[in-house]
Parts: C-alpha cells; sequence; structure tokens
C-alpha cells in the first residue's frame, strides 16, 4: 500500500491467473488452453500483417472483424462489440451497465474474475451458493437489485445451463442486464445466441481464446442488443481507443473464418473429454459433467491440493482452488489424448503410491 495510491489502486484485489512457464517439459493443464494450434489461416494473416502498415493506427471501430462475428451470429455488426480478451470486454460491462449501490447477483462459484470488477468499480454483490449438485438455480436470480452475471457453461465447475432457464431469468430481471459470460460455450450444446433477438436486456460474451485456440491473441466479443453495445463503445472509448492490434484484427478475423478447422479441433477436445472421464471415474474420482474444455473431479480419498502438489512433481500443473465448497476439486484442463495420456499414468502411479 502507498499513499501516492488512489483510493481505487487502494481497494483493487487483483485476479491471480493460473501459473504460466516457458517450460516445454511441463504440462500444462492449468488455465483451459487449446492444445492444437490455431487455424493455419490466423497464423498466415499474422504473419502477412507483419509489415510496414503496422505504423498505421488499428481501426478504432474493428468494422472488418465486427462483421464476420455478426455474420456467423446471424446479426448486424451494431450487434457485435470487440475487446482486448474477454476480460476486458467484461471490465467495459462492468462499467457500463452495474452500479454502485445496486447488488448484482453471480454464483458461489464461478469464474473468479467478477469480485475483482465488482470490487474495483465499487459495485456491491450477492454471490448465490450453487445447489448441492453444483447446478445454478435459476430462481435465485430472478428480480436482482443491480444485475446478473454468470458464465454457461459455469467456470470451474464445467456445467451448463440449459437456455430456457437463461430465458427466464432475462424474462425475471427486464430492466436489469443479465450478462452471460460463453467463454467455454464451443464444447457445449448450444449458444444463446440464437435467442438474443427476444432480449434487450442479455449480454453475450465470447472469446477467441478457447475453441480458436488464441489464448495468446487477446480478442473476445460482445453480441447483444446495440443499446448495448453503444454502452461498451463509450466506455472502451473513455479509456483506449485501439484495444486490438492491427495483427490481432486480421490474425482473428481468419480465425473466425475457418469454422470447419474450428469444428474439428472441438470435436477432438470433446471426444477426449469423455475418455479422461471416464478414466478418471476408473480412478475412483467424481466427476461433475462438463461441457467445456476442463473437467472438475474430486477423488474418493486423497484431497486436491495433495494431487495438485504430486502432479507438480511430475511436471503436470492442473488447478486447485482453495475455496469453499470446491476445494476438494482439482480442475484439469483437456489437452491432446497424448496429453491426457500422460496425466492418467502419472495420476495412476500417485493413487497407488498413495
Ligand atoms: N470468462 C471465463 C469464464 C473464463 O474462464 C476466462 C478465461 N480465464 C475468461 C472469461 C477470459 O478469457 P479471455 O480474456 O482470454 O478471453
Amino acid at each position: 500500500m502507498s499513499n501516492f495510491w488512489s483510493s481505487m489502486a487502494k481497494r483493487a484485489q487483483p485476479y491471480v491467473p493460473g501459473e504460466q512457464v516457458n517450460d516445454s517439459h511441463i504440462l500444462k493443464l492449468n488455465t483451459n488452453e487449446n492444445p492444437y494450434p490455431p487455424s493455419p489461416n490466423a497464423l498466415q494473416a499474422m504473419k502477412r500483417s507483419a509489415d510496414a502498415t503496422i505504423r498505421l493506427y488499428p481501426s478504432p471501430t474493428t468494422d472488418d472483424l465486427r462483421e464476420v462475428i455478426a455474420e456467423q451470429h446471424d446479426v448486424n455488426k451494431d450487434s457485435v462489440f470487440v475487446g482486448n480478451g474477454s476480460d476486458e470486454v467484461l471490465a467495459f460491462a462492468f462499467m457500463a451497465f452495474f452500479e454502485p449501490l445496486e447488488r448484482i447477483r453471480f454464483p458461489k462459484i464461478t469464474y473468479s474474475f467478477y469480485p475483482v470488477y465488482a470490487t474495483l468499480f465499487d459495485i456491491p454483490y450477492e454471490e448465490v451458493p450453487l445447489q448441492e449438485d453444483f447446478t445454478i438455480n435459476p430462481e435465485d436470480y430472478f428480480d436482482a437489485e443491480g444485475g446478473v452475471i454468470f458464465p454457461n457453461p459455469n467456470a470451474p465447475t464445467g456445467i451448463f445451463l440449459e437456455l430456457d432457464a437463461i430465458e427466464t431469468i432475462a424474462q425475471k430481471n427486464p430492466n436489469k442486464v443479465v450478462i452471460i459470460d460463453e467463454a467455454y460455450i464451443d464444447f457445449a450444446p448450444e449458444s444463446f445466441s440464437a435467442r438474443l433477438k427476444n432480449y434487450n436486456n442479455v449480454l453475450l460474451i465470447q472469446t477467441l481464446s478457447k475453441s480458436r485456440a488464441l489464448a495468446g491473441l487477446r480478442v473476445g466479443y460482445a453480441i447483444g442488443h446495440p443499446s448495448l453495445i453503444n454502452g461498451l463503445t463509450r466506455m472502451k472509448d473513455s479509456f483506449n481507443s485501439y484495444t486490438i492490434d492491427r495483427v490481432a484484427i486480421n490474425a482473428a478475423t481468419a480465425a473466425i473464418k475457418d469454422t470447419s478447422y474450428t469444428q474439428e479441433i472441438t470435436k477432438k477436445i470433446v471426444h477426449t473429454r469423455s475418455w479422461v472421464t471416464k478414466q478418471l471415474q476408473e480412478l475412483s474420482f467424481d466427476v461433475l459433467p462438463s461441457q467445456t474444455n476442463f473437467v472438475c473431479a474430486t477423488h474418493a480419498t486423497i484431497d486436491a491440493k495433495t494431487l495438485y502438489e504430486q502432479l507438480k512433481k511430475h511436471s503436470i500443473l492442473i488447478r486447485h482452488f482453495n475455496q469453499d465448497p470446491i476445494d476438494s476439486y482439482i480442475r484439469i484442463t483437456i489437452g491432446t489424448r497424448e496429453e491426457m495420456s500422460r496425466f492418467i499414468s502419472a495420476l495412476t502411479e500417485i493413487i497407488r503410491s498413495a
């Protein structure tokens, strides 16, 4: 703490991301990155962008990129906002739609960046407990004073909430914004995007970091009613006109267009997810039903922190959240089939020698 800090800087409780390492021997199953490379078209677009045009500022409105996203979701470009990773889009959404003095609601066990933004922007919040089976009870989110936010599927549980339930939450909060963070939606049955046209109070947020294998590029986007998109744009243009650089705009546009590649790698991950789930169950884990690129599991006898530490000794990083009620669970990102075989072998050895 420094006397030079503003009250905002003093109040901040920064998010702690999963460990990032540079050692290629370490198997990283801790930050839900995609194990496959991004679309070759995206890589080519990046290389093509490395020329003298980089002396020019990028487009502040990212029209071309917004246009391809809009086409894919069957909406107009004025229903799309693009940001520097969905974390940035989330930050603008907190600023644009939530009020100090009006309590927002999100689940207790969810993406841990939400309380960080709420604290930073001085927005009061209520953490609504999940049900015993870790599902969200839609009724708990009716008539929220300040608005609602949760991921679908939820993180780190990986559990998907049916779209009818989301509709009831939207209907029961007609004067407040309901933000659905669809970071992992491509690994799940369906996005809310097809139903979005019926709601002017629902904002969907998606990312290129997961199914498009571009976490390092930092591109995320929001889809919603143009008045919500205008709200986000007002925040961006009061903060930084150029949040997406020229390379990122071109690569993201190519990645979004390459739907067949995204589908191909997503299918492989979903397939490996089923295999890993079965293997974990055979090793006496209880595995939550995931519709994401990770699984959350608890062992019958060995505690989660021990598993995390033992796997680290095998050069495998996973995530353990020291937070009730998931402190007995570990979260494992789905890698390639080969990587997951290495993970299961190490885990088998750890359990045998326990
Ligand atoms: N939402 C959720 C639920 C996440 O798990 C993540 C990834 N940590 C994000 C948003 C942010 O992703 P990004 O900023 O890479 O788009």
